[in-house]
C-alpha cells in the first residue's frame, strides 16, 4: 500500500497530540497496523515483533492497539471466536473479504460501497454512520489446494 508512509505519520502525530510517548516499540507496532497488508491480529503484530523486541511482552502489543482503536487510528473486525484483526491502514467502515480456510483477509475496491451508502442514504433517510460488510469464502490459494472454510 503506497500511502503507508503518511498513515504512519498520522497515527504518530495524533498519538503525541494527545501526550503519548513513542518509543521504539510503539513505533514498530504503529508500522505494522500502518501497512495493515494482513489486516493482523495481536498475535501477528507480536510474532512479528517477538525477535526485534525479545523484552516486549504480549501485553504491550495488546495496549497499544488498544489505544490505536480507542483513538480511531485503527478498524476493529471482531469475530465470534474472538480473533480480531485490526487495519490501521484504512481506519474508516470498508468491506472485507475472508477466506474461512486460511483466514486471509483483503480489501476489495471501494468505489461501488460509497455509492452503495450515498443510494441508501437518499432511498431510506437514514443518515450512515458506520456499516459492517464481510464477505466470507474461498481465497483462492485455498481454493486450488482444495481447503474447506473452517470459520462458519
Ligand atoms: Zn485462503
Ligand atoms: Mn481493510
Amino acid at each position: 500500500m503506497d500511502n503507508t508512509v503518511d498513515r504512519l505519520k498520522q497515527m504518530v502525530a495524533r498519538l503525541k497530540e494527545l501526550g503519548h510517548r513513542m518509543t521504539p516499540q510503539r513505533l514498530a507496532i504503529l508500522e505494522i497496523l500502518a501497512e495493515s497488508k494482513e489486516h493482523p491480529s495481536a498475535e501477528m503484530v507480536y510474532e512479528q515483533l517477538k525477535e526485534r523486541f525479545p523484552t516486549m511482552s504480549p501485553a504491550t502489543v495488546y495496549k497499544n492497539i488498544s489505544l490505536l482503536k480507542e483513538t480511531g487510528e485503527a478498524l476493529e473486525l471482531g469475530f465470534a471466536d474472538g480473533s480480531n484483526r485490526y487495519d490501521g491502514n484504512k481506519p474508516y467502515p470498508h468491506p472485507h473479504l475472508i477466506c474461512l480456510a486460511c483466514g486471509s483477509i483483503i480489501d476489495p475496491d471501494l468505489t461501488s460501497f460509497q455509492e452503495l451508502t450515498r443510494h441508501l442514504t437518499e432511498t431510506t433517510g437514514y443518515e450512515i454512520s458506520t456499516y459492517r460488510i464481510d464477505f466470507f469464502g474461498l481465497c483462492p490459494t485455498c481454493q486450488i489446494n482444495g481447503s474447506k472454510g473452517r470459520r462458519a
